[in-house]
């Protein structure tokens, strides 16, 4: 995509620590706020909670802070519709369709899955959105995206109209902003607080937001180690993922970053079956956490990665006292579609 980017005529020096065009799209900021209970029961570290899932009502979730830097960059191109892609209860695309429908834009989803009679979750509200959607099956979906996503581009541009793509979860370059300056926030939390986490973790799926808050800590001088807890593919992926994302945020903005002081990091072993696929052991910890704390996960990431940090918590992993920052990444409607797992 960043080869559709005319590249400003100006030399690296001038452009170094260039904040990119960017939207005010999310509600900002959001709280952080520590589980007393939970942190209690559990008897070690401080466990704080910084609130993503608020980041709007509908746009809840982390995909808005990317959307800030990705949207403003294809108004900056004088785009007029948006071409993005996901699972058919992505939470990605259903923060698209509904920041274009704000915005004006035209919205189109790839989806992998088959089209459903009544759409459910975010998929419903995707449709309300009014987006445009193209379903593909898992295999063909996996074997062409990109084909796809260029077809449908150029489809557009038949029909007079300039599409933008946005790639899966908006984690490239451009979208590995929104949580660099998440880390700005975060800093500003701790100072409030009078806290300094020595550990900030978030469940990773594209690596997107991993890699801000990676590059972020770094850049606004936040110590801290970030943690991606995996919920699909497994560490190798994300270790080589987050990397490239880093490496292209890097050469397309000129960060001067070094590449090799950012500290990568994964923990695997909580996927389970498969992406989207959760046992009882995580409906059991969304209820928990639920009674306990007033604050909703959900099965397919937020539920995976925070059951994840507090077995990694259980066995040292974090030492035993101090401050931990979970960052909670949204997808609430992810767990209406699954609403048959719970026990009652
Ligand atoms: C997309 C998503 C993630 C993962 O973020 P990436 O930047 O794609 O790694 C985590 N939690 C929720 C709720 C998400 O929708």
């Amino acid at each position: 995509m960043s080869n559709n980017v005319k590249k400003p005529h100006v030399s690296a020096q001038t452009i170094v620590g260039h904040i990119p065009p960017r939207l005010k799209l999310a509600q900002l900021p959001t709280p952080l706020q520590p589980l007393d209970r939970l942190s209690q029961q559990l008897g070690g570290p401080r466990i704080w909670i910084k609130r993503d899932d608020l980041t709007g009502s509908v746009l809840s979730g982390n995909k808005v802070r990317k959307l800030e830097f990705n949207l403003a960059q294809a108004l900056a191109e004088g785009c007029d519709t948006i071409i993005t892609c996901g699972g058919l209860q992505s939470n990605h695309c259903r923060a698209t369709a509904l920041l274009c429908a704000q915005l004006g834009l035209q919205c189109h989803l790839v989806l992998r899955g088959a089209e459903v009679d009544i759409p459910d979750g975010n998929l419903l509200l995707d449709r309300l959105a009014g987006a445009h959607i193209s379903y593909f099956q898992a295999a063909q979906y996996q074997r062409e995206l990109d084909d796809i996503l260029a077809g449908i581009q150029t489809s557009y541009r038949d029909q007079n109209k300039k599409a933008f793509i946005i790639p899966t979860g908006a984690s490239d370059a451009i979208g590995v902003w929104g949580y660099v300056e998440a880390c700005a926030e975060l800093k500003q939390d701790f100072i409030h607080h009078n806290i300094s986490p020595k550990h900030i973790i978030c469940a990773t799926g594209s690596g997107g937001t991993q890699a801000g808050l990676t590059a972020g800590v770094h850049r606004y001088g936040v110590n801290a180690q970030v943690w991606g807890v995996n919920v699909c593919d497994d560490e190798a992926w994300f270790i080589k993922k987050v990397n490239r994302d880093l490496k292209d945020w890097i050469q397309r903005y000129q960060t001067g970053t070094d590449l090799e002081s950012l500290s990568v990091k994964v923990i695997d072993g909580y996927v389970g079956a498969g992406y989207a696929l959760a046992g009882k052991h995580i409906f059991d910890c969304i209820a928990e956490v639920a009674s306990s704390e007033g604050i909703i996960l959900d099965p397919v990431y937020t539920a995976k990665a925070f059951y994840g940090m507090l077995d990694q918590l259980k066995k040292g992993r974090f030492g035993d006292s101090g401050d931990i920052v979970f960052i909670h990444t949204g997808g609430v409607f992810g767990m209406f579609p699954q609403r048959e797992q719970f026990e009652f």
